[in-house]
């Protein structure tokens, strides 16, 4: 049965105001000349909703083919809320993998997460979908609505488009080199730790449905995510990814494909038929991840979204869905005030507490599962499937999981 999620968050929900079947909906005193640095996620879905709004739109990439490489992504129902508002959530669901179950299990073979997206709301899932696919479907719906994309340009001082926009959304990613220019504090930091990556053809469907993830104390980290089909084509895939301290990077690697496999092969021995297809570890692709963290993320004309504002490690999933739901609660306070400034001075006002806790919930969750430390992860074998028994740790595991929890003491996001 077909979710449909009624959060209650009310750009979210807005879907008259933004929706795409309504079109123009701005007069031309109201049009705003709108400068957008980044065609990520966060800046093709701001420009969409936007441009259809009846503003004009011009985003600058700094990649003259800009394309979303790289593996799969969990879009939780928050981020499939947002994708129903910008018009793309059918094919996101026609290309993706519906998960609806998040399982984690030691090599002695204790079950360290257990969550299932019916426990928090009957016919809740989760959606793993290849980058590519999202970014073509983004593409397309922000050609569409008439968004101008520069692409081969790179922004490098702000000022240079600044002053000939109504307004400037930085959506340039956790390395942002536009967002310090702003004068609003940011503090970013790059994590020890990262993950190596391949997306791996998965012809049989075997992995389908669930998150699964194998772990030996928080040093090592093996997980499959089942990722529907690879771009433009009917190949279902699925990904894979491995943990791994960056300053062990290069011995890894030194080691060699085999010693890696039998590693592998030691918390998940039913994984061999998908490392038979990894022939070389050029396979895998390495990435690190940022900590940003921005108090306010406006100026009068200037705002920054996506991970460019808040980027956290991947530990929870919610990157690109935070950053869609971005999109939607920007276009919502740009439509609703009566300036620029209100606009984005509502802005943060609305974002500003769902964003920072998964900032924090991420900051702690991440050494629990990528660390030499031995008690976090102890703790974490002993506590945390037991804790489904307790109803209010319950309560914040789902709604953190599924993106709609606003704070340690608050619950879901209202309105
Ligand atoms: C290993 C890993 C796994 C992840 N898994 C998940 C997951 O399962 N679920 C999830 O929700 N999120 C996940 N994320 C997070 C997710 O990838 C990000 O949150 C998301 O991509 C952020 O989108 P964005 O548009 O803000 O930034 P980006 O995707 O980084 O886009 C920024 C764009 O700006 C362009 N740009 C940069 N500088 C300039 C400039 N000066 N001028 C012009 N253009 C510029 C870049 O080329 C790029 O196209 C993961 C991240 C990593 C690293």
């Amino acid at each position: 049965m077909r979710m449909r999620l009624r959060l209650r968050l009310h750009y979210l929900l807005d879907a008259k105001l933004l929706s795409h079947q309504h079109g123009s909906i701005t007069s031309d005193v109201n049009q705003k000349n709108i400068a957008i640095i980044g065609a990520g996620f966060a800046g093709l879905a701001s420009a969409t909703l936007l441009a259809r709004a009846g503003h004009r739109v011009t985003v600058h990439e700094k990649f003259t083919k800009p394309a979303a490489i790289g593996a799969g992504i969990l879009i939780q129902p928050t981020g499939l809320a947002a994708m129903r508002v910008l018009g793309i959530e059918e094919e996101i669901l026609r290309h993706g993998a519906k998960v609806d179950w998040l399982w984690g299990v030691t090599p002695q073979g204790r079950t360290v997460i257990d969550i299932r997206y019916e426990s928090w709301r009957a016919g809740a899932y989760g959606v793993g979908v290849h980058r590519g696919v999202l970014f073509n479907a983004l593409w397309k719906a922000a050609t569409e609505a008439g968004v101008i994309i520069i692409t081969g340009h790179e922004i490098e001082t702000l000022s240079e488009i600044e002053s000939a926009h109504d307004l400037t959304i930085i959506a340039d990613g956790a390395h942002s080199r536009t967002r310090a220019q702003t004068g609003l504090k940011v503090r970013t930091r790059l994590y020890p730790w990262g993950a190596a990556w391949a997306v791996l053809p998965d012809l049989d469907r075997v992995y389908s449905n669930t998150l699964l993830q194998w772990y030996d104390r928080a040093e090592k980290m093996f997980g499959i995510m089942p990722t529907g089909l690879q771009p433009d084509s009917a190949t279902p895939v699925v990904s894979l990814f491995w943990s791994l301290h960056s300053a062990r990077y290069d011995t890894w690697r030194a080691r060699g494909l085999d010693a890696w496999k039998d590693e592998v092969l030691k918390l998940n021995p039913k994984a061999c038929d998908l490392m038979a297809q990894i022939c070389s570890i050029e396979q895998l692709t390495w990435a690190r991840y940022y900590d940003v963290v921005m108090p306010k993320y406006h100026t009068d004309r200037v705002v920054v979204i996506g991970d460019a504002a808040h980027a956290t490690s991947p530990q929870l999933g919610q990157g690109t869905n935070l950053a869609l739901t971005d999109a939607v609660a920007l276009a919502h306070c740009v439509k609703t005030a009566d300036s620029v400034a209100h606009a984005l001075m509502n802005y943060t006002t609305a974002r500003k507490q769902h964003l920072h806790f998964y900032s924090q919930a991420s900051r702690l969750l991440t050494p629990v599962f990528q660390s030499d430390q031995r008690l976090l992860p102890w703790l974490r074998d002993k506590l945390m499937a037991t804790s489904s028994r307790w109803p209010i740790a319950r309560d914040i595991n789902r709604q953190t999981l599924v993106g709609v929890r606003q704070g340690w003491f608050k619950g879901e996001i209202e309105n």
